[in-house]
């Protein structure tokens, strides 16, 4: 990419009141059958529109078409059983009931293939499409057949892999794989989710990126968030491994978040999105505030290598406040990119 500061969200955009109930995570579809599907199309039209409007650089679908960042692909393959439900606990932090893994898991045709395909249709920008990552696929279910977390997150990568070259095929430009995981199992991240995200990735020529943030603003993760101090250095146990690995993008929480900035030193050489916007508050960034996370990134980040970003997905939010964050992270960007042209 050639234009400096290349501006994008982490996925997911506030979903209009007619498909979905607003304001709410994971809420169910206010339409049924060839309803639904128009309606999608419709939506995802729409959320692009607001991206392009804002005058983001790369664009994605807003994920209007998919009900939860993880479950919806799931729902797409052989193996798992959605009315075998047990409760597990999610990322170490709260209980939620799951489906089941029943048998071996496979991916008879493609997911979000189409829905790409007419993303691909709508504009001619850089386009972003996001796919949960093994890890946090094996974290939000029950396994009653591998009966191990790394040997189901390795069957997960293959399937990922190959929904990823169909999504390559039909023009997506950067291929992104959603880890909150990532922030919570270092030991297992080290040991094998980085290995089995690379496998995930095996053979792409597009660009891929990797997201770990904080999670959505809802209220297990911010109760979460205070229990872990003032200094979150999370991203520290596992940025040395990702340094080395292949994958090209690393999408962070960095607005209003504890992270230390210094720790994306560790990443150094990848391209790094640079969450400026704060995605647990309806307050919305003034674009002097963007400007100045974005400054603060840039003693760590090379300037070529820096993408603004979101911290998170913005569904729970309103679809108001959601445009101000995205026009309020443009601006920013901009004032940066002036900056950096005038030296
Ligand atoms: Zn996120």
């Amino acid at each position: 990419m050639k234009k400096l500061l290349p501006t994008s969200t982490a996925g997911s955009l506030p979903k209009p009141s007619w498909i979905a109930e607003p304001e709410k995570l994971w809420s169910p579809w206010k339409l049924e059958g060839d309803e639904l599907v128009d309606g999608k199309k419709d939506a995802l039209f729409l959320s692009l529109h607001e991206q392009q409007h804002a005058g983001l650089d790369i664009v994605g679908d807003g994920e209007q078409s998919r009900q939860h960042f993880v479950t919806t692909f799931i729902e797409h393959l052989d193996g798992v059983d959605f009315e075998k439900r047990e409760t597990v606990r999610i990322r170490d932090r709260y209980d939620a009931s799951v489906p089941t893994v029943v048998g071996p898991v496979s991916r008879q045709k493609p997911v979000f293939v189409e829905d790409a395909k007419f993303l691909r249709q709508q504009t001619t920008q850089p386009i972003k499409w996001a796919l949960p990552g093994p890890m946090t696929m094996i974290d939000t279910l029950y396994d009653a057949h591998y009966k191990s977390r790394e040997k189901l997150a390795w069957e997960f990568a293959k399937i990922l892999n190959q929904e990823a070259k169909e999504l390559e095929a039909v023009g997506v430009d950067i291929i992104q794989f959603d880890e909150p995981a990532f922030n919570v199992f270092f030991d297992e991240v080290n040991d094998w989710g980085i290995a089995t995200l690379e496998r995930a990735i095996e053979g792409l020529k597009c660009e891929t990126a990797v997201h770990i943030c904080y999670g959505y603003g809802i209220k297990a993760n911010t109760d979460w968030k205070k229990t872990l101090g003032t200094d979150w250095r999370q991203y520290e146990k596992i940025f040395p491994k990702l340094q080395k690995s292949n994958i090209d993008i690393i999408s962070l929480e960095c607005h209003n978040s504890h992270v230390p900035m210094e720790l994306l030193e560790l990443i150094r050489g990848k391209k790094v999105m640079v969450g400026a916007i704060d995605v647990a508050s309806n307050t919305i960034e003034t674009p002097e505030e963007v400007a100045d996370t974005l400054r603060k990134a840039l003693q760590f980040v090379d300037a070529d290598k820096l993408y603004p970003c979101t911290n998170c997905g913005m569904t729970p939010l309103s679809r108001g406040v959601a445009r101000g964050k995205l026009q309020a992270l443009s601006a920013g960007a901009e004032i940066v990119r002036r900056e950096l042209s005038a030296k």
